[in-house]
C-alpha cells in the first residue's frame, strides 16, 4: 500500500490528519481519490443534502481606509464610483424586498473613516426594525478591528454592542491567508492573522457563531493553505464556534495583485482538502458567485455541502471581474442543485432547516 492509500483510508475510518499528511496528500494523490475521501466525508453527514440560504447582500460603503492590493471592491475617499449608503438608503434596500421571504442579511464593507461608531449600530437596529426575524450576519473581523483602534474600544464590548443592536452571527471575510509574511505582501494595512483569530474567539465565547474563510489561488503555496485550515481546525477544538468554511478563489480582475487565480482542479482539490483537514467545521460552502455556478455544482461532490444562496447583489467578487450572475432566483438555485445531483434544502444562517419561508 502506498503512503497515500494509508493516509485516504485514514479519511475513511474518521481519523484526524496531521500536517505533514495532508501536505504529502494534496501532492500524491490523484484528483479522484482526493475528491472521493472528501465526498465520503460529506455524504456521511449530510447523505444528498445540499444547503443554500435565501440571503441579501447588503455592502454599505466601499470606501476604505486599507488598500489590500488584490482588492477591486475598494475606493478612496473622493474617488469616482466610490459610495456610502445613509442609514435611510440602507432602509430602502432592506424594504425594496420586504416581499420575498429572505432569511439572512449579509453585511460588509469598507473601513470608513467618515462613518462613526453609532452608524453600525444604527444599520443594525434599522435592518431589525423591518426585518424583526431574519438573522443578521454582519462586519467582518477586521471591521471589527479597525472600530476597536479606532474609538479605543475591545472587541468584546463591541460585539455585546453589536448583539444587543441586532447581530445575529459574524462572516467570515477578512482572513485572507494567515501567513504573516504573506500578508506583508498582500495586504499589509489588515489586522494580522492572530487577531483575526482571537477577535472570532471573543465572538465564539460570547455565543456569536462566525463563518471563516480563506483567499486562495494567488501567491500562496500548499503550505501556506494547510497551516492556515489547521489554525482555523485548532480554534475550533477550543470553541466549537465556525458554522462553515469558505474557500474564496482569488478573482484576477482590477487589482494590483495581477496573479492568476486558481483553474478547476485547483477548487476542487481546494474543497476536498478543507473537507478532509476541517473535521470538526460542519459545513463547507462552494460559493458560486466567486468560483462559478458549474465548479460550484461539482464542488458538491468534492466534498462542499453548502452552495450559499440567492444573494442579490454581490459587489466584491465582481467588482474583480467575477464572470457570474449577481444574484439567483430561489427556483434556479434549487434546479443548478438538483443538477449536480443533490437534494436543495433551504437553510438559515445557522444552518437550521427552513420548512416554511418565514
Ligand atoms: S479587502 Fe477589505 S480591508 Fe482590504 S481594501 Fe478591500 S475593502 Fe478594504
Amino acid at each position: 500500500m502506498n503512503r497515500s492509500s494509508f493516509i485516504i483510508d485514514k479519511i475513511f475510518n474518521k481519523e484526524r490528519l496531521s500536517r505533514a499528511e495532508a501536505l504529502e496528500l494534496v501532492s500524491t494523490a490523484t484528483i479522484h481519490d482526493l475528491g472521493q475521501a472528501a465526498y465520503s466525508a460529506r455524504t456521511r453527514v449530510y447523505d444528498n443534502q445540499a444547503f443554500f440560504v435565501y440571503n441579501q447582500h447588503l455592502n454599505f460603503t466601499n470606501i476604505c481606509a486599507n488598500a489590500c492590493r488584490f482588492c477591486a471592491f475598494s475606493k478612496r475617499p473622493g474617488e469616482k464610483g466610490s459610495y456610502t449608503l445613509s442609514i435611510d438608503q440602507v432602509k430602502e434596500a432592506v424594504s425594496s424586498r420586504l416581499d420575498e421571504p429572505v432569511n439572512e442579511i449579509h453585511v460588509v464593507g469598507g473601513l470608513n473613516p467618515e462613518l462613526g461608531y453609532d452608524y453600525y449600530l444604527n444599520l443594525l437596529e434599522a435592518v431589525r426594525k423591518l426585518r424583526p426575524r431574519v438573522k443578521i450576519k454582519a462586519f467582518t473581523a477586521v471591521e471589527i478591528a479597525y472600530l476597536s483602534d479606532k474609538y479605543e474600544l475591545s472587541h468584546e464590548k463591541i460585539l455585546k454592542d453589536f448583539a444587543g443592536a441586532g447581530l445575529d452571527a459574524l462572516p467570515g471575510g477578512g482572513a485572507e491567508v494567515f501567513s504573516p509574511a504573506l500578508r506583508q505582501r498582500l495586504c499589509p494595512e489588515k489586522v494580522s492573522g492572530r487577531r483575526w483569530l482571537e477577535i472570532h474567539e471573543t465572538a465564539h465565547k460570547l455565543s456569536i457563531p462566525t463563518n471563516c474563510t480563506l483567499l486562495f489561488g494567488h501567491i500562496e503555496t500548499w503550505e501556506d493553505r494547510i497551516d492556515h485550515l489547521l489554525a482555523l481546525r485548532e480554534l475550533q477544538d477550543k470553541t466549537g464556534g465556525f458554522l462553515c468554511f469558505i474557500p474564496l478563489p482569488y478573482q484576477p480582475g482590477h487589482n494590483e495583485l495581477a496573479a492568476k487565480g486558481p483553474d478547476g482542479i485547483e477548487f476542487m482539490k481546494m474543497i476536498a482538502m478543507a473537507r478532509i483537514v476541517l473535521d470538526n467545521i460542519p459545513h463547507i460552502k462552494a460559493y458560486w458567485a466567486f468560483s462559478g455556478i458549474k465548479a460550484a455544482q461539482l464542488g458538491l461532490w468534492y466534498g462542499a455541502d453548502d452552495f450559499d444562496g440567492t444573494i442579490v447583489e454581490e459587489k466584491i467578487g465582481h467588482a474583480a471581474g467575477a464572470d457570474t450572475p449577481r444574484g439567483l432566483s430561489i427556483d434556479k438555485l434549487k434546479d443548478y442543485i438538483r443538477s449536480a445531483g443533490f437534494d436543495p434544502v433551504q437553510r438559515d444562517s445557522f444552518f437550521k432547516q427552513i420548512q416554511h419561508p418565514f
